[in-house]
């Protein structure tokens, strides 16, 4: 039971990260809805489940990668979710970005079970978490804190502790990716910009990511966006937009004023809008950008 870890759901980020889990030794029960997804790992050491029950049943720990907050719950709490057979004392490690409330609800959910949650949340794009550089956000109990380290450590750079709060490590998760989102906004515009004036966009870009707007944002989705490079679709437009709504909804609920993620929120709706959700978000933000200017 020791080395064995449920793993729900193979998308764009879980299937890389269940591939280091099984590198560092453990063996996956995984579950996944379109179940060929797991045809790229190693089957000798996983064992395909077929449903979110199935792949909780005799570990200590469950791992789950899922889009979003009613998909999670339904994992967990469903008819074939995981409260079903997880272990009483095991612990739930949970990266999906989700809303803090929902991360409360979950909490309650598994203390009635006689189990554990712990919100793990993640920044970093497929490609990060293939390498391992993925960086790990978690709040909630000291001593889940504890346990999780070993299987956390397998899957990032660093894992950063913001406090007891169950949904404090969603909040920073959902600050980091707004400030993303607009950044991404405030690039589009610039890049534009500069080239309706003539200029090669890819080198004012590079100037400015090797200067002083020097880190991995501006790099990483500057680069992107300057060479309007957005395949293969790392984060999908329709779960950015989900971000979006996250922090429109926690500023809301915060008393918050966040004007720029309204007008970023809008930016990713029109994207959604016009059926471009499978993109990856930095085309439907820089895309859309391009559109309005008549590029
Ligand atoms: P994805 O869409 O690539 O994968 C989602 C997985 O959930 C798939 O395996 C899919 O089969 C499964 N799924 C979808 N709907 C389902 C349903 N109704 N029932 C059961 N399973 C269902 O998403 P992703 O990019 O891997 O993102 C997963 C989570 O990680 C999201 O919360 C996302 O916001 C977050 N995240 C993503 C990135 C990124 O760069 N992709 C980075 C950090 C955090």
């Amino acid at each position: 039971m020791e080395n064995k870890i449920g793993f729900i759901g193979l998308g764009n980020m879980g299937l890389p990260m269940a591939k280091n889990l099984i590198e560092a030794g453990y063996h996956l029960q995984v579950y996944n809805r379109t179940a060929d997804k797991a045809s790229a790992l190693d089957q000798s050491k996983i064992t395909v489940c077929k449903t979110p029950a199935e792949a909780a049943a005799n570990v200590d720990f469950v791992v789950t990668m899922l889009p979003e907050d009613d998909i999670l719950i339904e994992a967990v709490a469903g008819a074939d979710g995981i409260l079903k057979t997880l272990p009483k004392n095991a612990l739930h490690i949970s990266m999906s970005t989700i809303s803090p409330d929902a991360a409360e609800a979950l909490k309650k959910l598994h203390d009635e079970a006689g189990n554990h949650y712990l919100a793990s949340p993640v920044f970093g794009r497929p490609e990060a978490a293939a390498a391992k550089k993925l960086w790990i956000c978690v709040s909630g109990d000291a001593a889940l804190k504890e346990r999780a380290k070993p299987v956390l450590e397998n899957l990032g750079q660093g894992v950063v502790d913001f406090g007891e709060g169950v949904g404090s490590a969603n909040v920073v998760k959902i600050t980091g990716n707004f400030m993303i989102m607009a950044s991404m906004e405030m690039m589009a515009e610039a890049f534009t910009l500069a080239e309706k004036n003539g200029l090669d966009r890819t080198n004012v870009a590079d100037f400015f990511g090797s200067t002083i707007f020097n880190s991995p944002i501006f790099n990483n989705y500057g680069k992107l966006i300057a060479n309007k490079q957005y395949e293969p679709v790392g984060f999908k437009t329709k779960l950015g937009f989900k971000d979006a709504r996250l922090a429109f909804a926690l500023s809301q609920k915060s008393n918050a004023p966040m004007p720029l993620a309204t007008l970023v929120h809008n930016r990713l709706l029109t994207a959604v809008a016009k059926g471009k959700g499978d993109t990856d978000w930095a085309e439907g933000v820089g895309g859309g950008v391009d559109d309005d200017a008549g590029i």
